[in-house]
């Protein structure tokens, strides 16, 4: 309903995916990798909001994957009854992770490696993953095309994600592609340039 994007990287010569942001949607997602004959190896959360995390319990009981979360989001995560309220859906099924997506933590499938950077603000455990050998960064609701992060939910702080862009994202490559959570991709030179909550 929220348009969630979820990333499935796969390497196909290693037989080995990480799944990013199951919000929903199971079925597809277990197509996808069936259809590429990839074995899930993670999943990784970007933050505890329902539309990022709603199906990864039940990802990870169809495939036996680990399910990684920034420890700080637990509190949210813990909300979820208040979220699925808010929004007007059913309380998906969530169970802890079983992991810690904490600041420095390496994903890898296969040729896929990406380490995760603390970027708090949309919320107090938002994380962005960034693979640079393949300059790449999967932005969470950190950063999106021409825009940012709301910050008005709980854990939500303006300046704090203004500080986690400026001091952590734009500190990458112009080069790097930015697929955010919601909408389409760019890139960090594009926002550095282009978004209004960048340019002063
Ligand atoms: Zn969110």
């Amino acid at each position: 309903m929220l348009q969630c994007n979820c990333s499935i990287l796969g390497d196909s010569d290693a037989g080995e995916a990480i799944v990013v942001d199951p919000g929903d949607d199971v079925a597809r997602i277990l197509a996808v990798l069936q259809k590429h004959k990839l074995r899930l190896s993670q999943i990784i959360i970007t933050h505890a909001h329902i539309d990022h995390v709603g199906a990864a319990s039940a990802l990870r009981r169809a495939t036996g994957a680990p399910i990684f979360l920034n420890q700080k989001d637990l509190a949210l995560l813990s909300m979820m009854d208040w979220q699925a309220e808010f929004l007007g859906v059913p309380t998906p099924e969530i169970e802890a992770p079983d992991a810690d997506a904490a600041k420095g933590l390496i994903v890898a499938a296969g040729n896929w490696r990406g380490e995760v950077l603390e970027t708090p603000g949309h919320s107090q455990g938002s994380i962005c993953l960034y693979f640079a050998p393949k300059s790449l960064l999967l932005a969470g609701d950190t950063l999106f095309a021409g825009g940012i992060g709301r910050t008005d939910l709980p854990g939500g702080d303006s300046g704090q994600i203004m500080r986690s862009i400026e001091g952590t994202l734009m500190q990458l490559p112009d080069s790097t592609i930015v697929v955010p959570g919601h909408g389409p991709e760019t890139t960090i030179g594009e926002e550095r340039e282009f978004n209004p909550f960048l340019v002063s």
